[in-house]
């Protein structure tokens, strides 16, 4: 079930509680809160729900429920211990459409209570549709550890200069901007420490002196090789920031959905052989957006300076004068050598690593193969799916070791993450026969066999012998996918 969230205004308007024990009475302390006209119906009270009687804060009615009550009220609450009393109060309540929450009976209620997290004006109500409370209340306990109790003080102080802010700063992307150094800066700052007064001046201040054209900026941002959890505090901090995100067609679902929900995501995605914004059409729309004053973000699979045309883009930035910044990503060899649990250096296999690209066959006659072939070292190969069959030619001719190991690592770190092992000699063979597509890395070398003994993400190799995967699902404990004994079965079949 997925309930529709609201948060009801119920100040000066008619609830009727039904039940005076605890339970009721902790209802009534929220409707208290909200300043509902509260009327309780009980035979008999708790001590504090008399006093609230005795001081003139609730209505009390001893005598039994009539029905012709709910015609006045707003909401019901059904808090009495006997079931048959709430179900009789729930289902005349919902003859008459007015909302009933029966407290712990999620079937009979027509409105759920939130936990909630109080920083109010600012609340966090959080549900789970009467499904998993406990998880809801673990949640809870976060987000009060999570949120300082200044966060209220802050909200009252946005609301009290609101209206200046907006005269001040009539340009939207310039007022998010201010709300965004008052939200998190010193301001924020002085009402933790319990300095309303001295946060007010500041606030002011900052207002009196701010700049009120805005002024655009380009951050170019690596966003890893998809999973979410790999971006840097920096990368997700542009994210919420930014105005315009220019992003890469290998930039995950996952880490767009981090980003602010109302930034504009314009896809400049390149493929192989299908470019469907040129990196010129990339310049021109940089440059449009930042100089309508947006804080545009590119960004890119991975990091922006390993294979990324990140260079060329910060050229064409400074020819222009755009202000600009970088934060780096992690790259794919990184992160595909870190999910298939490979080292891409080992004290006794490799002495250096090479990241190399082999998008082409124009690429590949400009590498120089008898470094690359020489033995010690791991290559970790981008771009290379459509020339596995030359790149392996090419590396025997010159010299390496037909029996050297591989990993090829498709949809690294993602969900669907597939490695297909092997040796150098069965490479294009065992590519074609799992028909590896992109995005996928190749890791060629002696330590690309490590990965049958130290693989602990998704599914085991392809290329593994039973006795390899036996291992590494006894040694696994972060299993994202863990592997269903069909899947076992036909891992082993096809490898
Ligand atoms: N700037 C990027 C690389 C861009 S080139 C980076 O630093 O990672 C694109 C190539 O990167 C792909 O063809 C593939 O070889 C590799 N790649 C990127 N993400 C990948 C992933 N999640 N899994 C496997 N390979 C990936």
């Amino acid at each position: 079930m997925k309930l529709y969230p609201l948060f009801a205004d119920l100040s000066h308007r008619a609830v009727l509680v039904v039940g005076g024990g605890a339970v009721a009475e902790r209802k009534v302390a929220a409707l208290l809160g909200a300043q509902a006209q509260v009327t309780v119906n009980a035979p008999t009270l708790t001590p504090q729900l008399r006093r609230w009687v005795g001081e003139g804060r609730v209505a009390h009615r001893a005598d039994a429920f009539q029905e012709g009550w709910l015609d006045r009220v707003w909401l019901v609450v059904a808090a009495t211990s006997d079931r048959e009393m709430n179900t009789l109060v729930a289902t005349l309540a919902g003859l008459r459409r007015i909302f009933v929450n029966v407290v712990d009976d999620a079937a009979l209620s027509s409105f759920h209570v939130p936990a909630v997290v109080d920083r109010a004006p600012l609340m966090i109500a959080i549900s789970s549709g009467g499904e998993a409370p406990m998880l809801a209340r673990l949640l809870r306990e976060r987000l009060e550890t999570l949120l300082d109790h200044s966060l209220g003080a802050l909200a009252t102080l946005a609301a009290r200069l609101r209206h200046r802010i907006r005269a001040r700063l009539p340009d939207m992307a310039v007022r998010r901007q201010f709300y965004e150094t008052l939200f998190t800066g010193q301001v924020a700052t002085l009402l933790r420490r319990g300095q309303p007064k001295q946060a007010l001046h500041a606030a002011e201040q900052a207002l009196a002196s701010v700049p009120s054209a805005p002024t655009g900026a380009v951050v170019l941002v690596g966003a890893g090789p998809g999973d979410p959890g790999l971006l840097t505090l920096r990368a997700l901090r542009a994210l919420n920031e930014a105005d315009v995100i220019l992003h890469d067609r290998l930039v995950s679902a996952e880490v767009l959905e981090l980003a602010r929900r109302d930034a504009e995501r314009i896809e400049v995605g390149k493929q192989a052989g299908n470019h469907h914004t040129t990196q010129d059409g990339i310049h021109a729309l940089l440059l449009e957006h930042a100089r309508a004053g947006r804080r545009v973000v590119r960004l890119k699979g991975g990091d922006p300076f390993v294979f990324g045309r990140g260079g060329e883009e910060l050229e064409f930035l400074r020819a222009h004068g755009i202000p600009y910044e970088v934060v780096p990503g992690i790259t794919a060899a990184v992160a595909c050598a870190a999910y298939a649990g490979i080292p891409l250096t080992h004290r006794e296999h490799a002495q250096s690593v090479r990241f190399v690209t082999a998008h082409c066959r124009s690429s590949l006659d400009t590498l120089d193969w008898v470094a690359l072939a020489r033995e010690r070292q791991t290559l970790a190969v981008y771009m290379g799916v459509g020339e596995l069959a030359a790149l392996q030619a090419r590396l025997i001719e010159h010299g390496r070791a037909a029996t050297t190991p591989f990993a090829l690592i498709e949809n690294g770190s993602r969900a669907g993450q597939r490695v297909v092992t092997g040796t150098l000699a069965n490479l294009h063979e065992r590519a074609s026969a799992h028909a590896v597509a992109s995005p996928a890395l190749l890791i060629l070398g002696e330590v690309a066999a490590l990965a049958q003994s130290l693989a602990w993400f998704g599914q085991p190799p392809l290329g593994a012998t039973v006795h390899d995967i036996r291992r590494v699902a006894a040694n696994r404990r972060h299993v994202i996918l863990p592997p269903a004994p069909a899947d076992l079965l036909s891992a082993i079949h096809r490898g």
